[in-house]
């Protein structure tokens, strides 16, 4: 098992921008990470410094307390696997599996057990005897999943590798990486945009916006306790919802909702007052007839249908709020509504910089 750890780690392609802006993150022993983010915010890149791949434009990377920074990969104790990665088009796809252990020594006997094995818990043993291009595509990547995972190196680094699946397969295959990861112990970098995959997989969400780490928190922390607006509304589908306003006397009033309504004393930030941000997710708007003495009115605009649940989205004078109803509740387009905001769900936002406040 073995740390990894990046000190202002720093990627710049072009002069003047920065695809990867000192980024500091320490993966303890054994710990599966992920890398969460919108597309271009730095993910990959910092994925393929960590892999060798890329030369940092500045600062460290170590594992094991070893400087890895500039050396290649062959020379970091690395197993990767890639959306796109290649496999070896000539060898079968038990070749392919095969391969990092013949490179690593072990004997014929032990190879031809330890791919039987990864093989079996994979689904792919009928695809061994086959060449790659005999393979669909989402074959081809679990037979690339097989061959990163059948060795034991020192990290795996892992970039979207179940991009091309369907969500069964994706769901499957998941808990196959999870099962692994944590019988092998192996420290694990995992790049994905998909938010439930980060939520099921990770010891540690890191969330990156524009190069740089917003948080780097359990996933149940990075949910319940966004670091900022950003995050908020990245994590969780529907994301938060946000009112902005003012807080005076324990009332919060949004500029067109008239007298405002009254927070209950457990929800309001430690700092006072003054102009705010309310944020609160979808399954803490409570929806009520018109006629309760709810928070707010409004009326029922989209219904969204979410599987198990359906997200109301309702037009009020605080602007539209989404709420999460299960799925048999009332309520359906047009009508008329009222909102009650759970105390316990309220959080509260700097205007300016969107900082979470306490
Ligand atoms: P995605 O999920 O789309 O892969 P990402 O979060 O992994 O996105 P990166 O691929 O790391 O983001 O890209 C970060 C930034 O660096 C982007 O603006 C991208 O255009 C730029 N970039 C990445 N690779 C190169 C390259 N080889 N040359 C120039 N710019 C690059």
């Amino acid at each position: 098992m073995s740390r990894v750890e990046l000190t202002g780690v720093t990627k710049s392609y072009t002069a003047g921008t920065l695809a990867v802006d000192r980024v500091d993150l320490s993966i303890g022993s054994g710990e599966f990470v992920v890398l969460l983010g919108p597309s271009g915010c730095g993910k990959t890149t910092t994925l393929r410094m960590v892999a060798g791949l890329e030369l940092p434009s500045g600062g460290k990377i170590t594992i094991d307390g070893e400087d890895v920074t500039r050396k290649g990969p062959a020379e970091r104790d690395v197993g990767f696997v890639f959306q796109f990665y290649a496999l070896y088009p000539h060898f079968t796809c038990a070749e392919n599996i095969a391969f990092p252990l013949e490179c690593a020594g072990v004997e014929r006997r032990e190879r031809a057990e330890r791919v039987a094995r990864v093989a079996l818990r994979l689904g792919i043993l009928d695809l061994l005897p086959r060449r790659p291009r005999e393979l669909s595509g989402g074959d081809q990547q679990r037979v690339a999943l097989a061959r990163a995972m059948v060795r034991k190196p020192a990290v795996y680094l892992m970039d979207e590798p179940l991009g091309t699946l369907d969500a069964e397969r994706r769901a499957e295959l998941c808990e196959f990486i999870r099962e692994q990861q944590l019988s092998t112990g192996v420290t694990t970098l995992y790049v994905t945009h998909d938010q439930e995959e980060a939520m099921r997989l990770a010891d540690r969400v890191v969330v990156m916006s524009a190069g740089k780490i917003l948080q780097a928190a359990p996933p149940l922390e990075v949910y319940d306790q966004p670091a900022n607006r950003f995050v908020a509304h990245f994590v969780g589908s529907p994301g938060m919802n946000f009112v902005e306003g003012e807080l005076a006397g324990g009332r919060f009033r949004s500029g067109h909702y008239g007298e405002g309504f009254a927070c209950a004393p457990g929800s309001l930030p430690s700092g006072g007052g003054g102009r705010l941000v309310l944020g609160i997710r979808p399954e803490f708007v409570k929806l009520g007839p018109a006629s309760d003495s709810g928070h707010v009115r409004g009326r029922i605009v989209a219904d969204e249908d979410l599987g198990s649940s359906r997200a109301l989205h309702v037009d009020t004078p605080c602007g539209r709020l989404v709420a999460r109803v299960a799925a048999e509740s009332p309520g359906r387009r047009g009508d008329e509504v009222s909102l009650t905001l759970e105390a316990r769900g309220i959080r509260w936002f700097d205007p300016g910089d969107g900082a979470s406040l306490p």
